[in-house]
């Protein structure tokens, strides 16, 4: 049995309650054994990341909870010399405040950047998942508590399975088997304006076919002129663009290595 953590990416709206709620648990507040008091700043046991994709003015946006990733094979724990790091029989890995020493290498070891360093009291902190808290009677961490959403779940593997099937896990290629999974994690997307240049108009219900190796799928431009196909893998996609009455338009491997803007692109009238 170990404890999860699961993140709806589509659900979470960037309120920013979990972040405050980790402080409000934890900055100068002292849980030991479980941790010292979070100083007053520079630390983000939760901390939410904005990411903004794609380009002006085609920009779509959304926000990953980052915390301790609770890992199955954490590589902070071998790391520690002194033995400070131990993963519990809950899944919940922690670092013993007493014993810590401060030599950092945790914080070298961790593929997520989720350990901090605490200067006044020489100590490596991050994340609890709240054990204090849940050894104490409380049913959940204060995050998830504080999310209105409920973008932010807790619980057994075996309960949370649901929720599982179908998510991923951040930087997997790091072999840390992270405890935390994220679900409806925005793929890359391809878009683009088109218009007519004489009309000085865009052109609407224009036939948009995007296809690579695996698949094709076709969309229209809508009443502004545009066109998304969102949730892309990475990989080299083909677009062609044709609209009654003008040329058509060919883009060829167009690499979602990033989001592409394919910006305005005016069709010529035949
Ligand atoms: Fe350790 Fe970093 Fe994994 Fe947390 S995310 S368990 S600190 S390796
Ligand atoms: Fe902060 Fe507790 Fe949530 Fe960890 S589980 S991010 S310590 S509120």
């Amino acid at each position: 049995m170990a404890k999860t953590f699961v993140i709806d990416v589509g659900k979470c709206c960037g309120c920013y309650n979990c972040q405050l709620a980790c402080k409000d648990e934890h900055v100068d507040n002292d849980w030991t054994p479980y941790a010292k008091p979070q100083p007053d700043t520079g630390q983000f046991w939760m901390k939410i990341q904005e990411n903004v994709c794609g380009t002006v003015p085609k920009v779509r946006m959304h926000y990953i909870p980052l915390l301790c990733q609770h890992c199955e094979n954490a590589p902070c724990i071998p790391a520690c010399a002194e033995g400070a790091i131990v993963r519990r029989d809950d899944g919940l890995v922690l670092i013993d405040p007493e014993k810590c020493t401060g030599c950092k290498d945790c914080m070298t070891a961790c593929p997520y950047g989720v350990i901090y360093f605490n200067d006044e009291l020489n100590l490596a902190q991050k994340c609890t998942g709240c054990a204090h808290l849940l050894d104490n009677g409380y049913k959940m961490p204060r995050c998830v508590e504080a999310c209105p959403t409920d973008a932010i779940m807790f619980g057994e593997e075996e309960e949370l399975a649901d929720q599982i099937a179908g998510a991923t896990v951040l930087q997997p290629e790091a072999g840390a088997k992270p405890r935390v999974y994220y679900r409806n994690v925005p793929g890359r997307f391809i878009s683009g304006t088109v218009y007519d240049p004489v009309e000085k108009e865009v052109i609407i219900g224009a036939v948009c076919l995007l296809t690579s190796a695996n698949h094709a799928v076709e969309t229209f431009t809508d009443t502004y002129g545009d066109f998304w196909f969102k949730d892309l893998p990475a990989g080299k996609y083909d677009v062609t663009i044709k609209a009654e009455g003008f040329e058509g338009k060919y883009f060829s491997a167009l690499d979602t290595a990033k989001d592409v803007n394919l910006g305005d692109i005016p069709l010529t009238k035949e």
